[in-house]
This record gives structure tokens, C-alpha cells and sequence, in this order.
């Protein structure tokens, strides 16, 4: 049940005929882990707090630096130096005090990645490189847990929303992974931050069945020419993580 500061709270997206209470009472009923919490997964994880998402998982390792406030925007100046994870959830705890926010100061790996996806409804796949992603994907693969997944390299991004064994996995749209290095290309924050509301739109249509989400389709951008192409995704069915 949604109490009168919730209603008044999201009124103007209650209002959405499709979305409804219902829709708003389904984002609060769901956890979210958010796999990467930096220009992408930080925005992701403010724009699902400010939509009411029930609870927050944000797993990332590492302390912030100076030169990861030109994209994320949880971050204060004088916090270079502190954890990551930890002060993402202080300004998102100061934004929207009603949002259960849990943080894992750690990177995914195959040692924590089952406990962290068997306890969320979604996962947010924004994770710096390919190595994370391919182990997030196979637990939510294993547990049925639908995943976000969003990626960019300088302008270019892409988006699409996996359902396990309905729509194709990470495995199967890359068996083998595109050369993106993280710290080989230049990144602007509305770059990431334009790809990370699209992925907290993927989650909150998914969760809420307001819209169509990306199923079977992979979006992709480039923001340098704002050229947008949506693709059809192929599931393998001899694909090593999903296949039968
Ligand atoms: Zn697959």
C-alpha cells in the first residue's frame, strides 16, 4: 500500500493512465541491484530512487577520483578520496529518504554475484567492463532475474532489456566482447547520463508494464551524430549461458 506521502510524492507519475497506482505500488514492491555505480549506474540508481523504487542494491568497488566528477552526479567535490558506494547512497538517502538503499563496496565477481541476484526482482548491468557484465548475466540467466543491460564507448551506447530464456542473453548478442577499455576513451557526463535514464526507463517500464521495453531489440546510439538504430536481437539456442 502506497502511505498519503507516496501518492502525494509520485502524483505526477501516478497520473500516467498507464502506469497508475498499481505501477507505483509494483516499483516499490521491487529491489534493484545496480551492477557499477559511476556516470551510468549512479544516474541509473538516482532516476530509479526518485521513481520509487523500493529497495537499491549498489555493488561497486573502488574510491571516487577526481576525475570521475565530470559524469557522476551522486558525487560530492570533497568526497574524492572516499568510497564510492557509500556516498552514493548518502545523497540518494537525502533525495528520497523513503528508497532502501544497501551498499557492497566490491566489484561483481563469481563470489558474490548469486547472493546479490537471488535477492533482487531486477539487475541494472553497468558495470565497467565485460568481464562483471558476463558474470552478472549467467546468475541472472541461472536465478530468471530480468537485467538492463547498457554499455558505451566515447558516443556510442547501447541498450537492451534480457529476459532469461525468452529474449537473447549478453552471451548471445556477444559471444565474443567488443574492445571497450574504460579508461581508453573520453567520456562527457550527458553522455552517460542520456544512456543511464534510458536504462531506468527500460526497468521502470519492465517493472511497472507501462510502455514497451527493449525485449529482443538492442538499441544503438551514437551521440555524436544522434543516429538511433534499433536492432533484432538472435538467441542462440547452442548459446553456452542460455542455451537449451
Ligand atoms: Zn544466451
Amino acid at each position: 500500500m502506497l502511505t498519503p506521502k507516496e501518492l502525494e510524492r509520485y502524483s505526477r507519475q501516478i497520473q500516467l493512465p498507464s502506469l497508475g497506482k498499481q505501477g507505483q505500488e509494483a516499483l516499490k514492491n521491487t529491489t534493484a541491484v545496480v551492477s557499477g555505480v559511476g556516470g551510468l549506474g549512479g544516474t541509473v540508481a538516482l532516476y530509479l530512487a526518485v521513481a520509487g523504487i523500493g529497495k537499491l542494491i549498489l555493488v561497486r568497488g573502488g574510491d571516487l577520483r577526481l576525475d570521475d566528477m565530470n559524469r557522476q552526479i551522486l558525487m560530492h567535490d570533497n568526497w574524492v578520496g572516499k568510497p564510492r558506494v557509500v556516498k552514493a547512497k548518502e545523497t540518494l538517502s537525502q533525495i528520497n529518504p523513503d528508497v532502501e538503499v544497501e551498499v557492497i563496496p566490491e566489484y561483481v565477481t563469481n563470489d558474490n554475484v548469486n547472493s546479490l541476484v537471488e535477492s533482487s526482482d531486477i539487475a541494472f548491468s553497468c558495470a565497467h567492463n565485460f568481464p562483471e557484465r558476463d558474470i552478472l548475466n549467467i546468475a541472472c540467466v541461472k536465478h530468471n532475474v530480468p537485467m538492463v543491460e547498457a554499455a558505451m564507448n566515447s558516443m556510442e551506447a547501447y541498450l537492451t532489456t534480457i529476459v532469461p530464456h525468452k529474449t537473447a542473453c549478453l552471451s548471445c548478442m556477444f559471444p565474443e566482447k567488443p574492445n571497450w577499455d574504460r579508461r581508453a576513451f573520453g567520456v562527457i557526463g550527458a553522455v552517460s547520463g542520456t544512456l543511464a535514464c534510458l536504462a531506468a526507463l527500460e526497468g521502470i517500464k519492465f517493472i511497472t508494464g507501462f510502455s514497451e521495453p527493449l525485449l529482443g531489440e538492442l538499441l544503438n546510439m551514437d551521440l555524436g551524430n544522434l543516429t538511433f538504430q534499433k536492432l533484432r536481437l538472435y538467441k542462440d539456442p547452442e548459446c553456452p549461458v542460455c542455451g537449451e
